[in-house]
């Protein structure tokens, strides 16, 4: 068998510059077991990443492996064709819906990819206004395919692409650690919110109707960045005053992930569109899904279609893993753990920790240099590296990459929290020497 620095040189060789994950976890993956991965040289790792936050349960849990090998048996690729096990997702996902918006809501499900499901609710919403351009947030992150990407506002990664989706207006998002607006929580009155509503009132904000504003409930890659309710439910409520689509990013923070089932529940607001992906496929089987209001559904046949929207083996893994969820409250554990976790880090001293911040179990430490509060990129990865060492694999994101991200399965238990706590507070000592 190849050893892993073998197999990571080989892929080095022969795969696309574009790989990332193998450059900051340089792990050549044997096999996974729950909140574990076992890497090809027999190291254990405690998994804090979880696929990019996809495996809610963690790694191959038994029963979504069970049902998964038993429909593969019985039928795989189904295009949308409806079959049993199609129908029997569809009602699963509608359930997950708030009472009050069970009955108002169709499903499209979409290619595999988040991207994809972004590509159909902005193509949805397009096709319903009429409309066609597009209001998203300073520090999002909605993919990486063309239209996907023109909503994203990763500069580095946009401005070597030519040809992105016109018509984006970015906006200020609740970041009220670094205030992009440069105003203190306490005192703003939300201003991010009052220029969203005045953008979209003003006859000279010089920005048109959009035919939709697209926002993550909690920003992942930008950081894990928690807004304000009231910068939500303020946003929310300009967008329905000017009969504007509001499009709900749940890729990452829905399916329980940040204690209840949809992100958006932590907030007093109902999204017209919400985009599913990540969890949805139970062990990581890739499959998304738009939910929308019927109203918005004025889509022809064909509007958005795809090869591998049918995928048999996923749509019984995410029926399987979400009924697993609600029969083990597995979304009252993220919260729960989520609260010790986020206690632990908070508990950890660092001049170079600018803030901890979480919802659930996703999670963020934000490094500054404590003289002038730049971003601490270079520390940021001294710590992602000194966790990997001592067997704990989470990533960087946000703001110049300065912040240590922790997506773990939402099964972890109390002795996963203080292992991760305790490996992170070591991390930082050993960075900062
Ligand atoms: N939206 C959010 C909030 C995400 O976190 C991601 C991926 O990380 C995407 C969209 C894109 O999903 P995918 O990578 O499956 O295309």
């Amino acid at each position: 068998m190849l050893t892993q620095s073998e197999l990571l040189s080989r892929q080095a060789d022969r795969e696309s510059n574009a790989r990332t994950y193998p450059r900051g976890m340089p792990l050549a993956v044997a096999s996974a077991n729950g909140v574990e991965i076992v890497s090809v040289d027999g190291k254990r790792y405690l998994d804090f990443f979880a696929g990019a936050g996809v495996l809610a349960l963690g790694h191959n849990h038994p029963k979504v492996v069970e049902a998964v090998k038993a429909q593969l048996d019985v039928f795989v690729h189904g295009l949308d064709l409806p079959t049993p096990a199609r129908d029997e997702f569809v009602t699963t996902l509608l359930d997950l819906l708030p009472a009050p918006m069970r009955g108002t809501m169709r499903v499209h499900i979409c290619a595999p990819t988040g991207s994809d499901a972004i590509e159909a609710a902005l193509k949805l919403c397009k096709r319903a206004t009429g409309r066609t351009s597009v209001i998203a947030f300073q520090g999002s992150y909605h993919g990486m395919t063309t239209g996907a990407l023109s909503v994203t506002s990763l500069v580095e990664v946009r401005e070597k692409i030519s040809g992105l989706m016109p018509g984006v207006q970015f906006t200020p998002y609740a970041y009220c650690s670094r205030c992009p607006m440069k105003l203190e929580p306490t005192t703003c009155g939300t201003a991010c919110a009052s220029l969203l509503e005045t953008t979209l009132t003003d006859t000279h904000s010089g920005v048109v109707r959009p035919a939709a504003m697209l926002m993550e409930l909690v920003q992942g890659e930008g950081g894990t960045i928690i807004p304000t309710s009231d910068f939500v439910t303020r946003a929310n409520a300009a967008a329905r005053a000017a009969e504007v689509p509001f499009i709900a990013d749940e890729i990452q923070a829905g399916l329980g992930r940040t204690g209840k089932w949809l992100a958006f529940e932590h907030f007093d607001i109902q999204p017209d569109v919400i985009v599913v992906s990540k969890a949805l496929g139970g062990i990581g089987l890739p499959i998304s899904a738009i939910l929308y209001r019927k109203e918005l559904d004025v889509w022809e046949p064909g509007t958005h279609i795809g090869t591998f929207r049918g995928n048999q083996l996923a749509m019984v893994a995410g029926t399987t893993a979400i009924r697993v969820m609600r029969e083990e409250g597995v979304h009252q554990n993220a919260a729960e753990r989520g609260a010790e976790l986020l206690a632990g880090l908070r508990s950890i001293e660092s001049a170079a920790i600018r803030e901890v911040r979480g919802i659930g179990l996703m999670l963020g430490v934000e490094f500054a240099n404590p003289e002038n509060g730049a971003p601490a990129t270079t520390f940021a990865k001294r710590v992602r590296a000194e966790c990997f060492a001592r067997g704990l694999l989470c990533e960087l994101g946000g703001r110049a990459d300065a912040t240590l991200r922790l997506l773990p399965p939402l099964v972890i238990t109390r002795a996963h929290v203080d292992a991760a706590v305790r490996i992170i507070g070591q991390a930082i000592r050993a960075a900062e020497s």
